[in-house]
């Protein structure tokens, strides 16, 4: 046993970032004034509606006992059952949980599905965890957050540091709480357990559909544009395997490592094969090394940060070359960056759009765990197909209408609907 040391706090240690949720209020703010909101309206929308916060032991493989913070969020409920990811990360904490949910909730309304808001995380670098620590600490964290989880009410997701095997274990858990399979309780499983075909691809199959999409409406050549992708997880990847697909030329990817750039195009199939044995893209031989920095102010025509929050700030928005940024991740762009951006014309997609193909394959998903009816690919990615044009298409008219940004129109477009709905339901009692 080792005897308790009292050791520097992480969050005294942790980097100072930009809050995502000083982010969050901010678009919100901004969005409320065009709308108009009355003051009541405003509060009740700009409030998280209820917030757990739960403190859990782990039992390690090395016998020690360790605790871990997790948080589960819902921002609103107006238009539905929550939905929203669960992050396990080492700086995730309750503000970038409040902003994420926040985020959930205009998404979930720009692509008109009929939930509300939600995120969860977990303080946690889950690399640093074995396979069975991982899964101990899902089941406990699940456990914590059962008086706000059900698939009614709130139903989990991935985020950054979850995948398929964690929802399954979500969903065991619950199920065992049961007394029987509740395959409804969290999206984003496993096929053989009740996952929906083209769930693991939504997202960045959504993405290249959404700047495919823009792309025809500005009368823009699509053919062989290139892009720069940073980020190579579920989001980062599948974007950069689907531009493959539609002829884009992927000249740079990076990681938390680095990044490689070639401006011949990367062989984005031959990478992904590599990757699985390999730990960072930056091994990739076909490619010089560049730095997420540089990443981000390459010449390209589209780029997409599909990281993590606050990559494109004050200080290198005017460094930006791409004609098109198409937001992969929730939050990657300051308000002051924005700024800088629409100065400059460059037309930015916004992550509440851009990144919805997730949620609304979560929503297929949900749907047929539901019925436990189940569908083909093919319709998953139709229907995705046709809910991000349409989507596309409400935020453009949105912003020509108003002769507003199109990150300002989604958040409209959103808010508005939220706001509708809590209209139309009244207050009770
Ligand atoms: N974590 C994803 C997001 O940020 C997906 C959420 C979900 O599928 O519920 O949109």
């Amino acid at each position: 046993m080792t005897i308790y040391q009292p050791q520097s706090s992480a969050a005294a240690s942790k980097p100072q970032r930009d809050s995502a949720y000083k982010t969050a209020l901010a678009q919100f703010d901004r969005a409320a004034q065009i709308l108009g909101l009355e003051s009541g309206l405003y509060e009740i929308l700009r409030a998280p509606r209820r917030e757990l916060t739960v403190n859990f032991p782990v039992k390690m493989d090395n016998g020690e006992i360790r605790c871990f913070t997790g948080y589960r969020v819902h921002h609103n409920t107006a238009r539905g059952p929550t939905k929203g990811g669960i992050r396990y990360s080492p700086q995730v904490d309750l503000e970038e949980v409040r902003a994420l949910a926040m985020w959930m909730t205009w998404k979930c309304a720009v692509v008109n599905i009929p939930y509300g808001g939600a995120k969860g995380g977990v303080v946690v670098d889950p690399k640093q965890l074995s396979l069975r620590e991982l899964e101990a600490l899902t089941r406990r964290y699940t456990t914590e957050i059962t008086p706000l989880i059900s698939p009614e009410g709130d139903i989990p997701a991935p985020d950054m540091g979850t995948n398929p095997q964690v929802m399954a274990w979500i969903m065991d858990t619950y199920s065992m709480h049961r007394g029987y399979s509740v395959p409804a309780i969290v999206t984003g499983k496993p096929l053989n357990i009740g996952g929906s075909a083209g769930r693991f691809e939504a997202t960045g199959r959504g993405i290249m559909f959404t700047v495919r999409e823009a792309y025809r409406t500005f009368g823009w050549s699509f053919d062989g544009i290139r892009i720069a992708i940073q980020g190579f997880g579920n989001v980062g990847s599948i974007t950069a395997q689907t531009a493959h697909e539609m002829g884009c030329k992927v000249i740079a990817v990076s990681d938390i490592g680095g990044g490689i750039y070639n401006p011949h195009g990367i062989d984005i199939p031959k990478l992904r094969r590599f990757m699985k044995e390999h730990r960072s893209v930056t091994e990739f031989p076909e490619g010089d090394r560049i730095t997420n920095a540089e990443l981000l102010t390459l010449q390209c025509d589209v780029l997409v940060p599909a990281a993590t929050e606050n990559q494109i700030t004050a200080d290198n928005a005017a460094q930006v070359r791409a004609r098109m940024i198409a937001e992969g991740a929730n939050g990657p762009t300051t308000p002051e960056a924005d700024e800088i951006l629409l100065e400059n014309n460059v037309v930015v997609i916004p992550d509440i759009l851009c990144n919805a193909g997730g949620v609304v394959v979560s929503y297929f998903e949900w749907v047929q765990s539901l019925q436990q009816l189940f569908w083909e690919e093919e319709d998953v990615m139709h229907r995705l197909e046709r809910i991000m044009v349409r989507s596309f298409h409400d935020v453009y008219e949105t912003a020509l209408r108003m002769d507003i940004d199109l990150r300002t129109a989604a958040l409209v477009l959103g808010i508005g609907r939220v706001a509708e709905a809590t209209r139309t339901r009244g207050l009770y009692p």
